[in-house]
């Protein structure tokens, strides 16, 4: 059978009928026209673009953007595929629309082999991706945290460790990283119950939260152990933070109520160091400190 043939309305009508907008944009940021988009659920009317640029419509440092990615596929000339957010602060007109949720796309760019409007051109296909955003984001959180404290976990801590690491290699950033522990944490388990020792383990945690700094990094190794890193803080500069938390820790496990008496962490400081081969040797060391900690009493923080 000899393919079908389609009129010009035929086509345009087939074109309007696509469910994703595809955008024909110049070099210079023109919307020359705009095909599909018929899905509602997803995407507004947009026929009012055709004829308008990016800088009219978008934010300066969106517009550029756009216009950056339209120039990367004109210079490829290969399918160019970006992922990006939209607000309603990105779209002009939309500003004081208060904070309208960011929409995600993926954009698949395609550089045209004929002018349009005198200008190269491209089709930009976007597709509304803003769920599978959301679950993204959404399993990434919960791959990196723990899910008892809320603080980072293991995994996230040596990732971290590891970049930092590499930051101090090059940089020299002094980064300190603190280990600390609840003391006698078994006895607490066994004379309240583990509801409450997970209680206690919530109370350190929220201590963490509220006294570090944003750039601090908390994580909870397990059980009843903790490490923060501390980038751009070099370990004396990290010790009367070290010392406060390990004062307020205990008033917050006081705070607690059944605590007879209250309890206490130890901990040990240490830093990266030039001479580490790797990105864990400071982990050695500091959980070293600690041990000492333990052993010289418990209820201190240990700095080598
Ligand atoms: P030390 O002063 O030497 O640290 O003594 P400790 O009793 O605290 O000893 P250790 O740190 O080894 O004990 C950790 C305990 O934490 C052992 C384990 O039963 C308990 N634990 C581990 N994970 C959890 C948890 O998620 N919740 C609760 N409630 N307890 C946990
Ligand atoms: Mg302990």
């Amino acid at each position: 059978m000899p393919p079908t043939l389609f009129t010009a309305d035929q086509i345009a009508a087939l074109l309007k009928a696509l469910p994703d907008p595809a955008f024909l944009l110049t070099r210079s940021g023109l919307y020359s026209a705009i095909f599909g988009g018929a899905d509602i659920r997803y995407y507004h009317e947009s026929s009012y673009l055709i004829g308008k640029t990016l800088t009219e419509v978008l934010v300066p440092a969106k517009a550029e953007w756009f216009l950056g990615e339209i120039h990367k596929a004109l210079a490829t000339r290969s399918l160019h595929v970006v992922e990006y957010g939209l607000t309603g602060s990105d779209v002009k007109g939309m500003e004081n629309e208060g904070p309208l949720q960011a929409i995600w796309f993926e954009g698949r760019i395609q550089a045209l082999d004929f002018q349009v409007d005198g200008e190269d051109a491209v089709l930009w296909v976007a597709s509304n991706i803003t769920g599978r955003h959301q679950l993204e984001q959404q399993l990434r959180l919960q791959s990196e945290s723990d899910e008892l404290s809320g603080l980072f976990n293991r995994r996230k801590l040596m990732a971290t460790l590891g970049e930092q690491h590499s930051v101090f290699k090059r940089y020299g950033t002094p980064t300190a990283l603190l280990i600390f522990d609840i003391d006698h944490f078994k006895n607490i388990n066994d004379q309240y119950g583990h509801p409450f020792g997970d209680k206690a383990i919530r109370a350190a945690a929220d201590v963490c939260r509220d006294e570090l700094r944003a750039t601090d990094f908390p994580a909870r190794l397990g059980g009843d152990e903790f490490v923060v890193l501390m980038p751009h803080t070099g370990r004396t500069q990290a010790e009367p933070i070290a010392e406060r938390l390990r004062l307020r820790i205990a008033e917050a496990l006081l705070r607690l109520g059944a605590l007879d008496g209250g309890a206490t962490i130890s901990g040990g400081l240490s830093e990266f160091l030039p001479g580490d081969a790797n990105a864990e040797e400071v982990l050695k060391r500091a959980d070293e400190a600690l041990y000492r900690a333990k052993r010289g009493g418990r209820n201190r923080i240990l700095s080598v």
